[in-house]
């Protein structure tokens, strides 16, 4: 068949209610209802109009094109098969991917989950009295060990930490920052929107570059009421520079009867440079150095679930228990079960380091990236057809999640190069395999860096390779194998209805 122009190949597909009139259809229209099974239909088509503007198919008859649609509406009508949040391969090499989740938790962790959301719990009462308890004393107690600090509590997290503590302490009175920590976290949180958002009203000292210790001592006031230190995780400054340390800050704040309170945003409970990383501060250090509040992330070096944790004096946290807004900022049953696990792990785990996989694939060492791209690489070459270059080639990674910018992780890729293909094309195939595989081009290669992937991942990277470097997935979208079609965002399953 001549090539047909876009106009041509879309003029084939059917009317949706031709389809509707099979008998496969039909039958899930009696089991499902009709406004399901058209919505997938819909679905379906704009997946696949979508595919045409960016895959070269071969064209295909309207006979094909529908019984296309019907085999991927089978995929879609079994109930959770095509959910929107999925699980996906994250094949780039950056640890704390934002976009990918943050922090994988560690297994056992969904076991307690499981086991205290799918039943009751209790998550607010006191089994000792049998009276009323509160959610936050699951955590208190291990924080306050771990951290050395005297109280503790959680909510959804670091962004709301940091806007509670301030509306609780600072509402309607001063906060003094230095403008070389007014920093920007990814999307939408800035420092200044949120002090203003919290009612307090931000005195900005210092410079972008420099700021002392009697920038803060000439701007307290009768009206201050915290000394804000910002972590800036996700910059570096470099040349004629100078930040407050914490410690003068708290001496500062001492002297004065003012609160000083940090935002470390990334969180650390163990020194980074025992993985050979550059030193990060601690929460301990925070803490120790007289921090009288410190809030940070529970998903990023933490490498437990998205949550804010705030610890500090008892008589603050107890202010900021109590205040009104705190209910909103609440954090449920499964991420307190969450991430007390994980604090256990910090407290009675045999190694933090193997125990939590954020942590692990921070410490991978040469050797051990090495062999894993060997590993990956032969699963690749056993599974995709002969005369494809697959190498093994130095690949850069990160701890990412605006976490220790500037710092390198050396690291090891596979690197595959499609022969007629474009690579772009190779790269969307791969998002939208079940699981979807996420890697990172390079030039004319598709690259899958090892270190935030699990053995068990191989023989899915390799298996959608395959797939989708045979000439046939073009035509049919998928062998009916492994369902790499179907629509994508925004299915609904019949729980909706
Ligand atoms: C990441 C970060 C935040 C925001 O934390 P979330 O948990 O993403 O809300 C705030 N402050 C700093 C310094 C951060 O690094």
């Amino acid at each position: 068949m001549a090539a047909l122009n876009k106009q041509q190949i879309l003029r084939q597909i059917p009317p949706v209610n031709q389809i509707l009139e099979d008998d496969t259809v039909n039958q899930f229209i009696q089991k499902y209802g009709r406004n399901l099974v058209l919505f997938n239909i819909r679905q379906i088509i704009e997946a696949y109009k979508k595919d045409l503007e960016y895959t070269a198919y071969k064209p295909l008859s309207r006979e094909q094109i529908s019984e296309y649609i019907i085999d991927c509406l089978k995929k879609a009508m079994i109930p959770n098969q095509f959910k929107s949040l999925q699980k996906v391969i994250n094949a780039t090499g950056i640890i704390l991917h934002t976009n990918l989740g943050r922090a994988p938790l560690p297994h056992h962790v969904l076991n307690a989950v499981y086991e205290t959301s799918s039943g009751y719990s209790n998550l607010e009462f006191n089994l000792e009295s049998g009276a009323r308890g509160s959610r936050y004393w699951h955590i208190e107690s291990v924080l306050k060990e771990i951290t050395g600090a005297e109280s503790a509590m959680v909510v959804n997290n670091n962004a709301a930490a940091v806007f509670l503590c301030l509306n609780t302490l600072a509402n309607d009175r001063e906060v003094i920052v230095s403008r070389g920590q007014q920093v920007e976290i990814g999307g939408s949180f800035r420092i200044p929107d949120i002090i203003v958002r919290s009612g307090a009203r931000m005195v900005e000292i210092g410079t972008t570059n420099k700021t002392h210790l009697r920038d803060y001592e000439n701007a307290i006031t009768d009206s201050t009421a915290i000394l804000l230190k910002v972590h800036t995780s996700n910059f570096k400054m470099l040349g004629f520079t100078q930040e407050v340390p914490l410690k003068a800050i708290a001496d500062l704040g001492k002297k004065h009867n003012l609160w000083v309170m940090e935002d470390l945003g990334s969180g650390s409970l163990i020194d980074l440079t025992r993985l050979g990383l550059p030193y990060e501060p601690t929460v301990q250090d925070s803490i120790h150095m007289g921090a009288d509040l410190v809030t940070f992330s529970g998903d990023k070096l933490l490498g437990g679930p998205q949550a804010g944790i705030i610890v500090g004096k008892k008589a603050l946290i107890d202010k900021v228990k109590a205040n009104p807004l705190a209910r909103m900022l609440r954090v449920d049953k499964m991420t307190l079960t969450a991430l007390e696990v994980v604090l256990h792990l910090y407290l009675y785990g045999s190694d933090v380091v193997t125990d939590i996989p954020v942590l692990k694939m921070i410490a991978k060492r040469k050797e051990q990236l090495e062999e894993e791209a060997v590993d990956l690489r032969n699963h690749i070459i056993n599974a995709v057809p002969e005369g494809y270059d697959i190498d093994i080639v130095d690949d850069e990674g990160e701890v990412g999640g605006g976490s220790l910018p500037g710092v390198v992780l050396e690291g090891k890729a596979v690197a595959v190069k499609p022969i007629s293909k474009n690579v772009n094309t190779l790269q969307r195939l791969l998002r939208k395999m079940t699981p979807p595989v996420i890697g990172r081009i390079r030039k004319d290669r598709i690259l899958f860096n090892v270190r935030t992937l699990n053995k068990e991942d191989y023989a899915f990277i390799a298996r959608s390779l395959k797939q989708v470097l045979k000439d046939e997935w073009y035509e049919t979208c998928g062998d009916g194998n492994g369902g790499s079609c179907g629509p994508r965002k925004n299915n609904i399953s019949k729980a909706t209805y």
